[in-house]
């Protein structure tokens, strides 16, 4: 049994929903479905959920909402009309404007993207509908509470054979109606896989899957054919973005392989995600990814090495300006401490007065314009030489390499750059193991 997660351009208008039919119909695995809003129908579109956003900023700042109002109505109208539906989604979204300026709260407003959305899916594939506020819960602080959802969930699921759950959000003890963050449905997707039990999670996309660097970059990348959770960590955590960060976690528990497809080419095979994958399958590098906008803060002071607790006093200044950072290289008298530049913002000049006053270095400075790439592959363990031949590539082109960091399950190198080297250094380390 297959649990599958449409994403919005796979539902932005009526043509995609029958795509999508089309590839449920194509398999009797595939029971579950989880749907987005309706996302963009071209580049310059608006998704349904930022509607929504803009229709509840409209209606609590008492300003004019009814071009907004028109303009979600009429999206959903035409996928009605379009899929020849009789659908009566006028009541509905009469329903949904009522409750809205009756100050249903933000959360619920912009939860009724994929609510009304999974209404039509459902009448369209003849599937039953399971209201998401019936079946995932958050507690009253808003976190989400895997075990009673999976209890009510598995429990609901056993009723129908076939069923729509909308996506992104669920309910609060209270009944209110809470969200996960941005993307969320890929999570929702998750949490059914695992309440179903499901042989496989198929979360349908735009694209076939992650491909092995950025295609803004690199010219026709090659496709990742199989990933591990591991790997996908990593390589999403450096800007690799196909998946909800969140969405691993309830399959990985249950190992349930994701597999991610794209609704516009679905013969393609896509990308596995799997809990585990053999390290040995001749695969050294499985993707490239990286992220500019970096900071080092640079700490000299001799003899810092002997020092009892001088770590701990760095850490601990980052830690009261409410920082978290990346990487900590260090040598005998240096310690470089890598942050985000949106940590560091706003806060830097308190952070160097704790730095000297705690720690009293001999100099401290704070780099900007640093560029992270993570190469990763599981492969890399097994291998010799991986380290050599990628300091090589970039050396080759040019590229100063200003930090370098090996994470310990050795399935990645991390190397810090200058921002302007970031493409030239891909494109490097691309062509010397993937080309
Ligand atoms: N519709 C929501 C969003 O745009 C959730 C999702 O699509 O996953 O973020």
């Amino acid at each position: 049994m297959k649990v599958c997660k449409f994403g919005g351009s796979s539902l932005a208008n009526a043509e995609q929903i029958k795509k999508i039919k089309q590839i449920v119909e194509l398999d009797s695995e595939r029971k579950y479905v989880v749907p987005s809003a309706p996302g963009k129908r071209t580049n310059d579109d608006i998704k349904v959920t930022d509607l929504l956003i803009a229709f509840h900023s409209a209606v609590t700042n008492g300003e004019d909402y009814t071009a907004i109002y028109s303009d979600l109505s009429e999206r959903y109208v035409q996928i009605r009309d379009g899929l020849g539906l009789d659908t009566d989604i006028e009541t509905h979204l009469a329903n949904v404007k009522a409750d809205v300026l009756n100050s249903a709260g933000y959360d619920y407003t912009i939860s009724r993207g994929e609510f009304l959305n999974g209404l039509l899916i459902a009448d369209y594939l003849g599937y039953d509908f399971i209201d998401a506020a019936d079946v995932i819960f958050f507690d009253s602080d808003g976190e989400y509470k895997s075990e009673k959802t999976r209890t009510v969930l598995r429990g609901r699921l056993s009723h129908s054979k076939t069923a729509v759950v909308p996506g992104f959000y669920g309910s609060m003890p209270n009944g209110k109606v809470k969200t996960f963050s941005r993307g969320g449905t890929d999570i929702t997707g998750a949490i059914v896989a695992r309440a179903a039990r499901a042989e496989v999670y198929e979360n349908w996309t735009d694209v076939s899957g992650f491909l092995m660097a950025d295609p803004r970059i690199v010219d026709n990348p090659q496709p990742i054919k199989k990933l591990s959770y591991r790997e996908l960590r990593e390589l999403a955590y450096m800007g690799a973005t196909v998946l909800h960060e969140d969405a691993i976690f309830p399959v990985f528990k249950a190992n349930i392989p994701i597999n991610i497809k794209n609704t516009n080419q679905p013969d393609d095979e896509g990308t596995f995600i799997l809990p585990k994958v053999d390290n040995n399958d001749g695969h050294i590098i499985t993707g490239i990814a990286g992220r500019k906008g970096f900071s080092v803060l640079a700490i000299e002071k001799t003899k810092m090495n002997a020092e009892i607790g001088f770590g701990r006093k760095v850490l601990s200044a980052l830690e009261n300006n409410g920082m978290s950072f990346e990487h900590m290289p260090s040598g005998v008298d240096t310690l470089s401490i890598v942050l985000a530049n949106s940590e560091i913002e706003g806060k830097q000049p308190q952070l160097l007065d704790d730095v000297y006053n705690q720690c009293e270095p001999d100099s401290l400075e704070v780099f900007k314009g640093l560029a992270l790439i993570a190469t990763v592959g599981r492969g890399m363990i097994h291998n010799i030489g991986v380290a050599a031949r990628l300091f090589a590539a970039l050396a080759k082109s040019g590229v100063n390499i200003r930090m370098i960091d090996q994470g310990s399950s050795e399935i990645n190198i991390i190397v810090g750059i200058d921002e302007e080297d970031f493409e030239v250094a891909i494109k490097a380390i691309y062509s010397e193991f993937c080309s």
